[in-house]
């Protein structure tokens, strides 16, 4: 080694950082597992003795794959005969212990292994309730061979479960419309020979009867999930409800009430958005008023909208959604059984069609709202005074400049992340909070540029809830939105392998926004992710202004991870979407009032 290069060593060691895994000891439980480092973009890096590619990022990856219990990962970067090595290790995690019950043994002093009983703690987790109809499992663990039995407390029947395979018992209880209430723990008794016999009790409290209840909804960020199923995202939505509502509570699992919203159809809401009543009301079978449809009084200059009010005597939950070519709105009223003969359109709501309503079963009437623009420009659901439904549908902004079709137009921005939310992590260690607030600085520019009005929510480091985001964007008033993300793949995948650009929306309404900004994207040459739908992002959810989440590329590939972290790409992708958002106003925006008139 020279002189030279040796002191270059000394004040510039060379360096070697570790993304993934992220601590030096990392539980795994699968066979395929993801590396991530980065060191100088010159350096030579080996993974487990095996040289893998350095990107010019600095950037390196692989697969490693566990077999043992320990696992250890070595890292080493080797430039000019320098050579810095480091270890980590990925520990299979121990078998997970069943959780035992304490045994009560009323026949043997001395329990054994070979005489126990466990009952399944799934399904029988806490805060259950059951109502007529609903089946409970019962699900347990005991000695082969014998016989083992359940009784549900106020009941005072032991019925003998079926034995489905050594040592596997279960049965299942069928919950009866005049069954006593009752809150406590399923027993189970093994029975062998007579002078042996064991009880033991179930660790989790089931609730039984006393059911329906009617619940009201207490807060104005309340939901409908469509079941019980969640990801990291949440559960799958039928959507908002408004404040007020009322709901009849049949059930609750896992810290949401079940509601009856037609005699087939049921929702779950988090209990903490209902208040429960003391005392049952039968529901609605409400006979709606009247139907009228008005153009909206509180139009503002920039964005008009369109009123169709439905009587309703109280407060009754809904589903909404929408279809496109016909652009509809659907909306299912529960509860509610036409007594409408008329309805009154007004000329001035020139974003209606026409609204036709049908009942599509007992206690469900769905109204077909069909729309004049060219494409769903927003809407909203809520309660006027006491059963007042009123279904709020925005007109398209009119452009005002027909060579600037995004002059004076209020657009958000939402960059991804930020604070202690980290989003994804890129090999060389970047982070996709950062890249994310570094394109949406540079779409705010050139939205600028373009004559917009910009809405960030946010401009720097800072952490923000998704309802703080929502926010922002409404009472900035807001007509549109554009979240910006960097996607990620999980550890079980090789990251050379995962690439791409995609484009999200959750509501159908939204697809053609979500549809430009795709292929704008993929005019970059990036791969092809894809156009997702029903996706349950938080900032797709809202129905009041068109929005899409642009996951611009993959930060933990290595490849895009260059050019996500190259300010020229960055302005490329924001330029993108300026075209993109361009192409979407000046197809279905509305342009200027004398170029209408010559339409006609
Ligand atoms: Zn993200």
């Amino acid at each position: 080694m020279s002189l030279s290069s040796s002191v270059w060593a000394q004040y510039n060691p060379l360096s070697l950082g570790i993304v993934i895994p992220e601590q030096d000891t990392v539980e795994y439980p699968f066979s395929r597992y993801r590396v991530a480092a980065h060191t100088d973009p010159n350096a030579q890096a080996f993974i487990n003795g095996k040289q893998v590619q350095v990107y010019s990022s600095g950037a390196f990856v692989d697969m490693v794959f566990p077999t043992e219990q320990i696992t250890p990962i070595e890292f080493m970067v080797v430039l000019d005969g320098d050579t810095v090595k480091q270890t980590r290790y990925l520990v299979k995690p121990s078998a997970s212990q069943p959780a035992s019950s304490e045994l009560v043994d009323l026949g043997s002093k001395e329990p054994t292994k070979k005489w126990f009983i466990e009952p399944n703690a799934d399904p029988l987790n806490p805060d259950q309730w059951y109502g007529p109809g609903d089946v409970i499992p019962i699900l347990a663990q005991a000695t082969p061979g014998k016989q083992l039995s359940y009784s549900i407390p106020g009941q005072h029947t032991h019925v003998v479960m079926n034995e489905r395979s050594p040592g596997v018992y279960e049965s299942y209880h069928k919950v009866g419309p005049y069954d006593p209430m009752f809150e406590g723990n399923i027993e189970f008794s093994l029975k062998g020979r007579w002078f042996k016999r064991s009880k033991v009790t179930s660790l989790e409290t089931v609730k039984m009867g006393g059911l329906p209840k009617t619940g009201v909804v207490n807060t104005s960020n309340a939901y409908l999930n469509i079941g019980l199923g969640s990801d990291r995202l949440g559960g799958a939505k039928y959507g908002s409800i408004y404040e007020g509502v009322e709901l009849t509570i049949v059930g609750e699992q896992s810290g949401l009430y079940k509601v009856a919203l037609s005699p087939s159809l049921h929702a779950w809401i988090p209990t903490s958005f209902v208040d429960v009543k003391e005392s049952f009301e039968l529901p609605a079978q409400s006979l709606s008023g009247n139907i009228r449809i008005a153009a909206s009084k509180e139009n503002s200059d920039l964005q008009g909208s369109d009123v169709i009010t439905v009587s309703l005597p109280k407060r009754l939950p809904y589903t909404v959604h929408t279809e496109l070519d016909p652009n509809r709105i659907i909306v299912d009223i529960f509860g509610a059984t036409s007594n409408t003969n008329w309805k009154i359109l007004l000329d001035e709501a020139t974003g209606i069609d026409e609204v036709r309503w049908r009942q599509v079963e007992d206690g469900r009437l769905r109204l077909y709202i069909d729309l004049t623009h060219k494409r769903h420009w927003g809407y909203d659901v809520e309660y006027g005074w006491r059963g007042q439904m009123r279904i709020i549908v925005k007109h398209p902004p009119v452009i005002e400049d027909a060579q600037k079709p995004l002059k004076n137009r209020i657009i958000a921005v939402d960059a991804g992340h930020g604070g202690r939310n980290n989003g994804a992590l890129g090999s060389t260690g970047v982070m996709e909070k950062e890249v994310a607030l570094a394109i949406s600085k540079k779409l705010e520019e050139l939205l600028v540029e373009a004559g917009a009005k910009v809405v960030m929510t946010r401009t720097d480091d800072s952490y923000l809830y998704m309802s703080e985001r929502a926010e922002i964007i409404r009472t900035n008033k807001a007509e549109l939105l554009v979240s910006i993300h960097a996607n990620s793949i999980g550890y079980a995948t090789d990251p050379r392998e995962m690439k791409g650009t995609g484009s999200f929306y959750k509501h159908m309404a939204y697809k053609p926004l979500a549809e430009i900004m795709y292929n704008k994207m993929r005019e970059l040459g990036l791969d092809d992710y894809g156009l997702t739908g029903s996706f349950n992002f938080s900032l797709n959810a809202p129905t009041d202004f068109p929005n899409v989440l642009v996951e611009t590329a993959f930060l933990s590939n290595p490849e895009e991870e260059i050019f996500l972290l190259d300010p020229y790409y960055q302005r490329r992708m924001a330029q993108q979407i300026v075209e993109g958002l361009e192409e979407y106003y000046t197809q279905y925006a509305h342009w200027p009032i004398e170029d209408l008139e010559a339409d006609k």
